[in-house]
């Protein structure tokens, strides 16, 4: 169903979530996406690396049901991933909205979200403006790859200009226009300072987030971190890692844990 574009019937929204689930997993298998690899270099000196595998593991978490799509939720033209419940939104989910742009355009931003993904299901936080620069850089990268359609967006223009200055092995100065850009759009401005979780969302106040691989534990009364590490690591005296991976969460003191915490088992 690559690329139809039939009339929607009502009523058929499982259809075409499923439908939208395989053109994100498709996008980020084909050709152009797996040629998007760069590395990029923030203010501080710290350097990130984005390549194909980062999103072949995106796909693998949607195809293993790790990561959601839904289509809607968000304007048409535009996407957003996000790791958490809120009002509006759940966690590990891409919502999609309908597509008023040209093919590659669409799909650019479905590369934009899928690099926010990749840094989730890594579990790395760092600054919001230069997750966002990442994105919008790959995003370019897919454009070049791609071949450019129809008008784009300011930002997606400037990612696309980065992306270009790294192909032809030029200096990538364009990097510091885009986080200037980025610095001056009022969307993100209010961000800048953040850690960066998903997109246009703020960070979860004391909830640590889960790896794909570890467990999390809500505790129930009577529950008392000695018992859960039995539970989970048959040790009493595991109670200590718990406590560590946790203490956001529990505080200072192993011996008082509240029903209801969210405690990540390492
Ligand atoms: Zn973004």
């Amino acid at each position: 169903m690559f690329g139809c574009s039939s009339p929607k019937p009502f009523g058929e929204t499982f259809f075409e979530e499923i439908e939208m689930k395989q053109t994100v997993i498709d996008v980020l298998r084909n050709s152009h996406t797996q040629r998007v690899n760069f590395i990029y270099t923030a203010v501080g000196g710290a350097k990130w690396k984005i390549y194909a595998n980062d999103f072949v593991t995106v796909a693998l978490n949607i195809e293993q049901g790790n990561m959601d799509v839904v289509e809607g939720g968000v304007p048409a033209g535009t996407a957003k991933y996000t790791i958490r419940d809120d009002r509006n939104s759940k966690a590990d989910t891409f919502y999609i909205g309908r597509n008023n742009s040209t093919q590659n355009i669409f799909h650019s931003v479905l590369v934009h979200e899928s690099v926010h993904a990749i840094y989730d299901v890594k579990g790395i936080v760092m600054p919001w403006l230069d997750n966002e620069a990442i994105a919008y850089i790959a995003q370019g990268f897919y454009l070049l790859n791609a071949g450019r359609d129809g008008d784009l967006a300011e930002q997606a223009f400037y990612g696309y200009q980065v992306a270009q200055y790294y192909y032809t092995n030029e200096r990538s100065d364009r990097e510091s226009t885009l986080r200037q850009s980025l610095l001056n759009d009022p969307l993100y401005k209010k961000y800048i300072k953040k850690n960066f979780v998903g997109d246009g969302i703020e960070p979860p106040q004391n909830q640590p987030k889960a790896e794909k691989n570890e467990r999390i534990h809500i505790v129930k009364p009577g529950d008392w971190l000695s018992k859960i590490a039995v539970t989970y690591y048959g040790d009493a005296m595991k109670y200590k890692v718990i406590h560590q991976a946790n203490l956001q969460v529990i505080g200072p003191n192993p011996d008082i844990i509240k029903p209801g915490q969210r405690l990540v088992i390492p």
